[in-house]
């Protein structure tokens, strides 16, 4: 599959403060907590919503507005509003970060999956992931907001699983 990025919306190149990296899109500030774990949970761009869901997760939603993002490894619930839930069966891609999914993708710009950080750790003790997302958000840019479940950049997630997978291997 072929998405062309548009470099108007390459937004992530935009010098952040360190750890903030949701920068592509200006998320909905309020958070809210997961009805099914509890977490606090963070906004989800609506054009989000419009790329991601399938068509007859959106036929039963009055409006795509006001979703959150429950990031809950393993919580099965990827969107919720008060209570209305939807889980991976609502979505048209994997939800890399919920649990026994595969391919387990962090990156969905530029296919980074927990896979092949894991191989590349195997072969050569390290991996060239953040450094190629990061060139790669320069050139062509990214399109975190209708690509990424999260709607956001997806570098925090990357980095968090290179630090897992290195403390298991
Ligand atoms: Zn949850």
């Amino acid at each position: 599959m072929k998405f062309s990025l548009n470099k108007a919306s390459a937004c992530c190149t935009t010098p952040q403060k360190e750890g903030a990296h949701d920068c592509c899109v200006p998320q909905p500030k309020e958070k809210a907590s997961c009805p099914q774990c509890g977490a606090h949970a963070k906004g989800v761009p609506t054009v989000t919503l419009t790329h991601l869901l399938t068509e007859d997760a959106k036929a039963t939603l009055s409006s795509l507005e006001g979703f959150h993002y429950c990031k809950t490894h393993s919580c099965e619930v990827v969107y919720f509003r008060g209570e209305e839930i939807l889980t991976q069966k609502d979505l048209t891609v994997t939800v890399g970060l919920k649990e026994a999914v595969s391919p387990a993708t962090l990156c969905y710009c530029f296919d980074w999956t927990k896979e092949k950080i894991a191989e590349e750790l195997r072969q050569t003790g390290k991996t060239s992931a953040l450094e190629d997302i990061k060139a790669k958000m320069e050139n062509p840019g990214c399109s975190c907001e209708i690509l990424n479940p999260s709607g956001g950049c997806c570098l925090g997630d990357v980095t968090a699983a290179i630090k897992k997978l290195q403390i298991v291997s």
